[in-house]
């Protein structure tokens, strides 16, 4: 077996060039937009400009072709300096662009994925509803056949760029009794299409520079072409988008432990108690070591599972059963576990901090607060236990 996880010198200019990016222009914002609630339009103008909005699909549709080794770069840079700016191009690509060039036809790629992958259109993903959360199949958002098109009816909740987004990739039931085998499709949804309107937009306890919106569909009508894959198939398109999710959650997990750790070192080299700096003393040598630890670990993990992703392609008709069930399970694997060391390895970097770790407005308190939410959304961490669960059943360790 090869193993090779060293990055190529263009991932290494890419990283480079994404931390002098967001050193010189987002970092400088982010106190801010937390503090107003804002969506930072500026900075993801910029961002799209950049072409940061397109980075793991191919050069051919608008995108850098960086893969999702490269995406997982982005988003690990991003982890390290703000986890709404890497929620917002997560919501967008993992889950806005994953599934048009995965399922989208040639005639859907070039209207949809172009534009979204030059940064012209933002892009949002909405499976969840009042009623179907972790349920995910149980869609009650209803299709109803409408001549050659679709009528679409219902509420959707929880939708992550769903103030801003241009387009969104919308699962709606096309025969609510099937559920997921064969009663959810995928549906391409413009911001401006009549009948569709957006709800109201949550307060949250951090990723202020998100929103969280209600979508209502009032008799959406819209044609075939804008069904994503075949029609009764949208859960496995919704899916395989949360795969690639899961996997860059991982990514930008690994940037807040990182980012965490490091604020804690130098804080705790600087703050001097009993007479001594407190890096002196081992009960906070060893929370350092078991946050390095965590990110040594998540390094691994999550630049695998990447390189599998990019080594499968984008063609989900040629992938077996088993490599449908290995990405899944390891990407259920990264979620969960790095979602969970991140909140443990910031939680002890906010206790070396001691009380200012407490304190309105320092980057500590303020990743405390974002990196919560990783835990609970695209799956909460019982439902990947429980993904990974029924793969051990079926197949063993
Ligand atoms: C900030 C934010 C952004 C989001 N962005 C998006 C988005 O862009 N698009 C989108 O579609 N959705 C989005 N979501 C929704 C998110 O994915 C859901 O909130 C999440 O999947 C959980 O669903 P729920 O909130 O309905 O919780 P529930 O499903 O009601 O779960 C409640 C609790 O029960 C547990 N539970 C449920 N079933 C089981 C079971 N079988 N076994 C054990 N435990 C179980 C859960 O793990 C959880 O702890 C977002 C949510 C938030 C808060």
């Amino acid at each position: 077996m090869a193993l090779d996880f060293t990055f190529s010198p263009d991932q290494e200019a890419f990283r480079d060039a994404v931390r002098t990016f967001l050193a010189k222009e987002v970092a400088p914002i982010v106190g801010e937009m937390d503090e107003k609630e804002e969506f930072p339009k500026a900075t993801v103008r910029r961002m799209q400009e950049e072409g940061y909005f397109g980075v793991p699909v191919p050069e051919e549709y608008g995108g850098l072709g960086l893969g999702k080794v490269g995406y997982c770069i982005l988003l690990e840079e991003m982890g390290r300096v703000d986890a709404s700016h890497g929620a917002i191009i997560g919501a967008h690509t993992s889950l806005g662009t994953t599934p048009l060039l995965y399922y989208g036809s040639e005639e859907q790629k070039r209207r949809w994925l172009v534009p979204a992958a030059k940064g012209e259109r933002l892009m949002a993903f909405s499976l969840t509803e009042p009623g179907s959360g972790s349920d995910s199949g149980a869609v009650h958002t209803l299709a109803e056949k409408d001549g050659d098109g679709w009528s679409i009816t219902g509420n959707k909740i929880y939708v992550t760029n769903g103030r801003e987004a241009n387009t969104i990739i919308l699962m709606a039931a096309n025969d609510v009794k099937l559920g997921p085998s064969g009663g959810v499709t995928a549906f391409i949804i413009d911001a401006d299409l009549p009948g569709f309107r957006v709800g109201r937009s949550e307060k949250k306890m951090g990723l202020h520079g998100t929103s969280t919106a209600e979508l209502v569909l009032d008799h959406v009508r819209v044609g075939p072409d804008r069904v994503l894959g075949e029609v009764g198939k949208g859960f496995h398109v919704a899916m395989t988008a949360l795969d690639v999710g899961r996997v860059s959650l991982g990514a930008a997990s690994l940037g807040g432990i990182e980012a965490a750790t490091t604020e804690a070192l130098t804080f705790a080299k600087n703050r001097t108690q009993f007479g001594l700096p407190i890096s002196e003393y081992e009960v906070i040598q060893f929370k350092l070591a078991d946050m390095a630890m965590k990110a040594h670990a998540l390094r691994y993990m999550v630049y695998h599972a990447a390189a599998h992703q990019d080594r499968m392609g984008t063609n989900p008709k040629a992938w077996s059963r088993l490599e449908r069930a290995d990405k899944t399970r390891e990407a259920a694997v990264v979620k969960c576990l790095g979602s969970e060391w991140a909140s443990e390895a910031i939680d002890e970097a906010l206790q070396i901090h001691g009380g200012l770790g407490y304190i309105r407005g320092t980057p500590i308190e303020r990743a405390y607060r974002d990196a919560r939410i990783s835990e609970i959304f695209e799956g909460t961490n019982e439902i990947q236990r429980l993904v990974v669960a029924r793969d051990v059943l079926a197949r063993g360790v």
